[in-house]
């Protein structure tokens, strides 16, 4: 593969064929998308600290800039969105959800305790929200939507503290935070949808249902009515 400065072109061994080979390059093509290719040898880069290069001392401003670390963390609650969105992040954080996990704890009986999205790993909340390739590709386009740096979430409260390293306008970082609380919201609410409806997760479904309702709740709850929806889609919104 390589590139003529104005598209891509393809040396193939032996072209895709099949229906499944086909998809993965338009997947490969779209994530491609914005890539230029220059002709310089390639290089490891850390994307903690603006230089690029690696320190214990990046690494250490990385996880813990904030004014409180995870560890303490108290929840702060965000009156962008409404309570219950709130309330539901906070007992994911305390694992008080009715995860499959949870729910076999409390020696209630579940068909499986195997993730509802992946089915590849036990659903714990930590699984859902964090780990599971699902929510990990909601927190992709987050991050790309919202034009901050990507997520690296370990754990679930690493997700509540995320807007901390957004190193964004303070108003902005409270959008930020009020989008990923959206997010968990929206992630719970597909579950519940396919466990109790059957009903197939979509990933393009659930984005645009955290653009839309977030950008309703930000001009009813902020009273920034003037917000237009193409600037909301932009994130271009309270930049200073
Ligand atoms: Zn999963």
């Amino acid at each position: 593969m390589g590139t003529n400065g104005s598209g891509w072109f393809w040396s193939w061994k032996r072209p895709p064929a099949s229906p499944a080979k086909l998809t993965e390059l338009a997947n490969l093509i779209h994530l491609m998308r914005g890539f230029v290719l220059i002709s310089v040898a390639d290089r490891w880069t850390w994307v903690a600290h603006d230089s690029g290069v690696f320190s214990v001392f990046s690494l250490k401003s990385f996880i813990q800039p904030a004014p409180q670390s995870a560890r303490n963390y108290m929840l702060t609650w965000n009156n962008w969105v409404p309570k219950k969105v709130c309330l539901l992040a906070w007992r994911a954080d305390k694992d008080r959800l009715p995860t499959r996990v949870g729910l076999a704890r409390r020696s209630i009986q579940v068909p499986t305790i195997l993730c509802v999205f992946c089915g590849e790993a036990d659903e714990t909340s930590e699984h859902l929200f964090v780990s599971c390739s699902f929510a990990q590709s909601v927190w992709q386009l987050i991050t790309q939507w919202c034009k901050v740096s990507s997520i690296y979430a370990f754990g679930f409260r690493d997700l509540l503290v995320l807007h901390w390293y957004s190193r964004i306008p303070k108003k902005k970082m409270k959008a930020f935070h009020a989008i990923i609380l959206k997010a968990i919201w929206c992630i719970w609410r597909m579950r519940n949808d396919m466990v109790f409806n059957r009903k197939p997760p979509s990933l393009a479904n659930v984005i645009g249902s955290i653009k839309v309702l977030s950008l309703l709740w930000v001009k009813n709850m902020v009273k920034e009515r003037s917000i237009t929806s193409s600037q909301w889609r932009a994130f271009d919104v309270f930049n200073g």
